[in-house]
């Protein structure tokens, strides 16, 4: 363990601004509790980059360290599940907004948080998934759950050629799925074609205000954009659908009609990552071992340093990020 650590720390000064800034903490900075870990690797997640632009009240106590998961390997534990070396992963659970996150190094986080590393990954793929891809399979598990298949027809995934949306594709296509991506990036269409994307639609498509109901296109989706896209994703699922819900890149707003559940039967499941539940965090984790393919995983990736780790937190809430950003630490 290094006496002295470099962090990323988010503060307000004496008019309540928030402000960030580079230094070094030790362990007496960090919080109490039972499993101290050495973080390997991190990632650039849309909150994270909310937190560090102050764009959105990701951070909800002052000093922090953002950064909301990370791979790294036990240093101590008072936790019976967790022994020195034993290598784990970290999704939420406030982590990054109410105790201290991921860029520092070093983290001391409540053992029945973590989840072991899943075998065969290294914590640089294991963070190349990161919470975003941890997020899209709770998606799609949870349109399987509700009985959506392969064979009900073609699902959407929104906001695709980001992270959540990327690993979406990937692991819909290995299913067997005719994935359609919306994109407002033309320009990444022979990327998205490269994840399993069989057709690219224009993000414009459905960034306008919805109708009621409008011509059934899909059997479900993946939607992380919200806002009118979401009712416009609700409003084009064909008869007894689902959509996944679970982010808010064009908005917090719904702007829909109740059409499409009382007209179609459709559903709109949501979904949460951070409180997810640690039996559905264990599935998730094994679904991503068995379904999700390590070269698309590889070809979604860009790995950058813990300096860079501002700069990506701009280009994510800029929405310039292509897949997922792994910070190797
Ligand atoms: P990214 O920034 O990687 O991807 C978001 C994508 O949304 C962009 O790449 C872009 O895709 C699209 N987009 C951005 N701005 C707009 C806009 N104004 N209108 C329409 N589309 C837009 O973020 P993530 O994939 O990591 O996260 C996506 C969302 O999911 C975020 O809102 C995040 O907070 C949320 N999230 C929620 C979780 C949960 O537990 N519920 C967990 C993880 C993420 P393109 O360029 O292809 O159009």
């Amino acid at each position: 363990m290094p006496e002295k650590f470099k962090a990323i720390v988010i503060d307000r000064d004496a008019e309540k601004k928030q402000f960030v800034k580079v230094t070094e903490l030790s362990e007496a900075d960090l919080i109490e509790s039972d499993v101290t870990v050495k973080i390997n690797a991190t990632t650039v997640n849309y909150k994270d980059g909310l937190a560090i632009t102050g764009k959105a009240p990701v951070v909800r106590r002052f000093p922090l360290v953002p950064g909301i998961d990370f791979s790294g390997t036990v240093v101590t534990s008072a936790h019976p599940d967790w022994k020195a070396g034993d290598k784990v992963v970290l999704n939420g659970w406030g982590t990054g907004e109410t105790h201290h996150g991921a860029y520092a190094g070093v983290s001391r986080v409540k053992g029945e948080w973590l989840v072991p590393l899943p075998a065969g990954m290294s914590a640089h793929e294991a963070m190349a998934v990161g919470t975003a891809g941890y997020t899209a399979m709770l998606a799609v598990m949870a349109l399987e759950r509700y009985g959506i298949s392969p064979a009900r027809g073609p699902v959407v995934v929104t906001g695709a050629a980001g992270g959540v949306g990327s690993v979406a594709i990937s692991v819909l296509s290995k299913l067997g799925y005719h994935v359609i991506a919306s994109t407002g990036r033309a320009a990444e269409a022979d990327y998205l074609m490269g994840l399993g994307a069989a057709e690219i639609i224009a993000r414009e498509e459905l960034s306008g205000p919805a109708k009621a109901l409008a011509k059934e296109r899909w059997a479900g989706g993946v939607d992380v954009v919200s806002s009118h896209t979401l009712a416009n994703v609700l409003s084009m699922t064909s008869y007894g659908g689902a959509v996944a819900a679970c982010g808010l890149a064009q908005g917090m707003d719904l702007p829909s009609s109740v059409a499409p559940f009382i007209l179609r039967g459709v559903s709109l499941l949501g979904i949460d990552s951070v409180m997810a539940p640690r039996e559905l965090r264990l599935e998730a984790w094994r679904r991503i071992g068995s379904d999700l393919d390590a070269k698309k995983l590889a070809a979604l990736t860009t790995t950058i340093s813990f300096d860079d780790i501002m700069d990506a937190a701009r280009d994510i809430v800029e929405g310039k990020i292509r897949g997922r950003v792994v910070v190797d630490m």
